[in-house]
């Protein structure tokens, strides 16, 4: 063994917070450190399986591929050995020292923030901590490793306080062995000991059952014979030690579930496999399981998950479920299986006539993939839709974790669509708390009114407050408030619900209420016309560089002016949604709108009528034009010189 190589590295600051708080575990379970450490070792195992079966010339043994578990309990260690993959020194280093997770900083700096010990232990549950979770139990933790087809290992350790050491071992087998030195027993929290073969086994029942390896238990070393009377495990054979030491006990039935008729599978199994799939320490939302019969046969266990991750809306995230070929594990976040909008979905689905070698992009070619991928979405879409009418507090949780992503389905999957409306709510003018679905919305429309009104923006409180939404208060019209960034873009694209259309209270004219209203406004609109005539061909053409068209209102009750969008025009949240994706686009002029009945409009049209052509008219276009776009939350295109008219009118005031 060499230990010239012998290297001591610092923890990335990441790694060392959440080290630090594992030491000082504020997680009350601490069990799951065990099933972390298995699932750990089970993807090893999955990993060396499927990288024999792609290079037969990899010089890897797999024979007899397993977890084994061993624990001494007057030593205080256990160890978790598997002969799987193993890691690279470098691995070594870039997966041990480090959180690769994006959702880190975010997670850590939520947890700085928790306000009690139970808050902290909620998010420590959402994130997963994987390996570390060993320093809750363990005060020093030493891995040895080797890498398939490399010749030595890695020894690592660490007490998880700042610093660990990698050095080079020559010996090592290939794969993973990880000891815990635990920690003295805290007698106050538990009355065992992690080296208690009954406590192990009860961890692996309950958490890690399905794992598809065996997880094997070596008897108890024996101790000198009668020291201390205690242990029956591991006693049979004792009288002759001459004798092949016991087999060592198996300790999970590894009976994959989706396999399994659902009354042989409790709940507590599928959220724990679950957990193994997902890295989640949460329970998930709802469990989806599908059996396809037939030519193309495939099982499907599917899990909504109860919270959405850090990450969901970061470019590289991994989705989709794992891929098996008859129990055989081929691929993690298995793309082709799931539409993007149902990427936080999680699971597993095992198809009996695929090749063990289907490479990703093969399975985004093959049409029994494209099949089974429209099967899940359908399958799980008519889940939420269940959930919705069954569990509506569940459902409640599902949207506002999922929803924004779920809508994105809007955009693209046509054959979907209803489906979506249907399970799709929306913030409302209707009710402040409770989002409504379409159906219900239409089910309130008052007579005469024909269209689904919505209004896009940043905040409900901006929205609410927009000049747009003034008639429509005034009217008691509901109108839904969409403030998703995907909500911009696929209004666009659903033209209508149920027959009516869908339609933007900041887009196009306004004309509600019953006939006889709508001719009421008629007439009193060409009156106006008449009156206003001057001023509008006069503002459209000073104000030409900064909108389409100067036109009267039927929208506004309150403000003097705002802007609007021509019914098929491009808003600008979704011309800039467009720049920021590098995409150009050229600018939409929009229609600066003015209402007839407000004070400085009927004051601006009469000094029009009296002096035509004066300075301090065209300033106040200007400055109507610019509170338009101050209104919406937008900025002047000149803010200085927006300041200094005001600053000079305001002091005339005065
Ligand atoms: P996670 O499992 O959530 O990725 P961990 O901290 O538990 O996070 O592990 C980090 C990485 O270290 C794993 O993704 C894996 O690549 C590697 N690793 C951990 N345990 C093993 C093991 N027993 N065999 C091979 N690689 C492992």
């Amino acid at each position: 063994m060499s230990t010239e190589t012998t290297e001591t590295f610092e923890f990335q600051v990441e790694a060392r917070q959440l080290l630090h708080l594992m030491i000082h575990s504020i997680y009350s379970n601490k069990d799951v450190f065990l099933r972390e450490l298995i699932s750990n070792a089970s993807d090893a195992l999955d990993k060396i399986r499927l990288a024999a079966l792609r290079d037969s010339s990899l010089d890897a043994d797999i024979s007899d591929l397993h977890i084994d578990i061993e624990a001494d309990k007057s030593a205080r260690t256990l160890t978790v050995r598997d002969n799987g993959i193993g890691m690279s020194r470098d691995e070594v280093v870039a997966l041990i020292g480090t959180i690769a997770n994006s959702g880190t900083a975010q997670f850590l700096k939520e947890l700085k923030e928790a306000e009690d010990a139970s808050a902290a232990e909620g998010l420590i549950g959402q994130f997963g901590v994987g390996f570390y979770a060993s320093f809750m139990v363990a005060d020093e933790v030493t891995l040895v490793t080797r890498r398939a087809g490399e010749s030595q290992g890695t020894r690592w350790t660490s007490t998880g306080e700042g610093t660990y050491t990698v050095d080079t071992v020559d010996d090592a087998p290939q794969g993973t062995a990880v000891t815990l030195h635990l920690k003295p027993e805290d007698t106050e929290d538990r009355l065992y000991d992690y080296a208690e073969p009954w406590k192990i086994r009860e961890i692996v029942k309950r958490y890690s059952d399905f794992i598809t390896w065996p997880v094997r238990m070596a008897p108890e070393p024996r101790t000198d014979a009668g020291a201390d009377g205690s242990g029956g495990e591991g006693a049979e054979g004792a009288e002759n030690t001459d004798a092949a030491p016991p087999a060592p006990e198996t300790l999970n039935s590894m009976k994959a579930l989706w396999a399994r008729s659902r009354d042989e599978v409790t709940d507590e199994e599928y959220h724990e496999l679950y957990k193994h799939i997902s890295h989640d320490w949460q329970d998930p939302l709802e469990t989806i399981r599908l059996q396809a019969e037939g030519t193309f046969e495939y099982q499907a266990l599917l899990f909504l998950p109860s919270h959405a991750p850090h990450d969901l809306f970061n470019q590289g995230y991994k989705r989709g479920v794992q891929l098996y070929v008859k129990r055989v594990f081929i691929m993690e976040d298995c793309d082709a299986l799931m539409p993007s909008y149902l990427r936080f979905v999680k699971g597993v689905v095992d198809a009996q006539d695929l090749s063990l070698n289907v490479s990703r992009e093969m399975l985004q070619q093959d049409r029994q993939i494209q099949l089974m991928n429209r099967r899940l979405a359908k399958k799980v879409l008519a889940t939420v839709k269940d959930l919705r009418t069954k569990a509506p507090e569940r459902y409640a949780t599902f949207w506002r974790e999922f929803g924004a992503v779920v809508k994105e389905g809007l955009i693209g999957d046509y054959e979907n669509r209803d489906a979506l409306l249907e399970v799709s709510s929306f913030a409302t003018t209707h009710d402040e708390e409770a989002p409504t679905t379409l159906r219900q919305y239409v089910e309130r429309m008052p007579e005469g009114q024909e269209h689904i009104f919505y209004l896009t923006g940043e905040s409900r409180q901006a929205l609410e407050n927009s000049p747009h939404m003034e008639t429509f208060r005034a009217k008691g019209i509901e109108v839904l408030l969409l403030t998703d960034p995907v909500d911009e873009v696929w209004v666009d694209s659903v033209p209508a619900y149920d027959g009516k259309q869908l339609r933007s209270v900041a887009k196009g004219e306004v004309d509600l209420g019953t006939e006889e209203e709508k001719q009421e406004a008629e007439k009193e609109r060409k009156q106006h016309q008449e009156q206003f005539a001057g001023l509008l061909t006069w503002m459209s053409e000073h104000l030409k560089e900064n909108v389409k068209e100067v036109r009267l209102s039927s929208r506004l009750t309150v403000s003097p002016a705002c802007l609007v969008s021509d019914t098929h025009d491009v808003t600008p949240a979704l011309e800039s949604m467009y720049r920021a994706m590098g995409q150009s686009l050229p600018h939409t002029k929009r229609i600066l709108e003015l209402n007839p009945s407000h004070a400085l409009v009927g004051g601006l049209n009469q000094a029009h009528g009296e002096r035509p052509g004066d300075d301090v008219l065209a300033e106040t276009a200007e400055l109507l034009y610019d509170m338009a776009l101050l209104a919406e939350g937008g900025t002047p295109n000149d803010p200085a010189r927006f300041v200094k008219l005001m600053a000079d009118r305001i002091e005339r005031t005065l």
